[in-house]
This record gives structure tokens, C-alpha cells and sequence, in this order.
């Protein structure tokens, strides 16, 4: 999914616990791949090269057209701390900086299974493989990728419902 809809998701359940940064991190890595196990929908990367026999084998060039990706995941993080910020504030404001710092960490987890995939290319480490393969496996297939209007439409209302649930349920 995209990069904001991982990182509300982290920052709405972090309000859970908006004194615990250490489990909110954890529980955002965990969300991640449990939402990147549903259908969605993806925006290009120009700079991503793929390779249809062996996922193992993507990559991304570092080169102009990286810099502009790099724009683009930029403005798409901004938009869901933006949006996690103004709708989930009040639940960290009220314990001080452990409650920016949990704020921060449920974000960070929730974003940082792709910032490794990246690693993953760049580095091709052991470690990295191994949970590349994982973040590969659990991902919804990637042939039966959604339409961009259904995908769309579907990734915002899935944030409108754990937006909705974190607000209105607890
Ligand atoms: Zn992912």
C-alpha cells in the first residue's frame, strides 16, 4: 500500500498505547504486512526495475529518474504524518514528549518495512533477503494488482475506517 496509508495506520494504533514508543514501533511493523497482504494498489516507481522471474532480482537505480521517486514517497510520508498528526494528536499531546516519541515510533514502524526494501536493494545483505522474501511472500500478488480508480477509492476508504475506529470505537 501506499506509504501514507502504512503510516496513519502505525500512528492509529499507536493511540492504544501513547505511552509504550517500543510496542507502538513493533505493532506498526506488523501492520504493515498484514496491510500489504490485501489487494490494492501501488503508484509506479520509474526507477524501480523489476525482474518477473525473480522478484529477488528488483532493484532500484539511484539516477534523475530516483530523484523524482524519491519527490513523490517524500510528499506521500508527509501526507500520512500530516494526516495522522491532525486527526490523532490529542491521544499523544496528553503524555508529553513519551507520547511524541510513541507518536513517532508507531509511524516510523509502520513505514519502515518498505525503507527496508530499499536496504534490501541497495545492500543485498543476509538479514535483509530474509525478510525481503517474507515482505515478498505476504504481499498481495502482485499480477492482480487493482485499478488505479478502484485502488484509489479503496485505500482511502480503508484509512477512513481505522481512522473511524481508532476515533469513534476506543
Ligand atoms: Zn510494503
Amino acid at each position: 500500500m501506499i506509504l501514507a496509508t502504512h503510516a496513519i495506520t502505525g500512528v492509529a494504533l499507536a493511540t492504544i498505547m501513547p505511552d509504550r514508543p517500543f510496542m507502538a514501533f513493533t505493532t506498526g511493523v506488523v501492520s504493515h504486512f498484514l496491510l500489504d497482504a490485501i489487494p490494492h494498489w501501488d503508484y509506479d516507481l520509474r526507477s524501480k526495475r523489476e525482474d518477473e522471474n525473480n522478484p529477488l532480482n528488483n532493484d532500484m537505480i539511484i539516477g534523475r529518474d530516483f530523484w523524482f521517486d524519491l519527490i513523490k514517497l517524500g510528499a506521500d510520508t508527509f501526507l500520512g504524518l500530516g494526516l495522522g498528526w491532525i486527526f490523532f494528536q490529542s491521544f499523544f499531546l496528553d503524555h508529553g514528549s513519551l507520547g511524541l516519541l510513541t507518536f513517532t515510533a508507531g509511524a516510523i514502524g509502520g513505514l519502515l518495512p518498505d525503507a527496508l526494501q530499499f536496504a534490501y536493494f541497495k545492500l543485498r545483505s543476509p538479514s535483509l533477503t530474509a525478510i525481503q522474501r517474507f515482505h515478498y511472500w505476504i504481499h498481495a500478488d502482485h499480477e492482480k494488482k487493482l485499478e488505479p480508480a478502484i485502488g484509489v477509492i479503496s485505500q482511502a476508504f480503508l484509512v477512513a475506517v481505522i481512522i473511524s475506529a481508532v476515533k469513534f470505537i476506543l
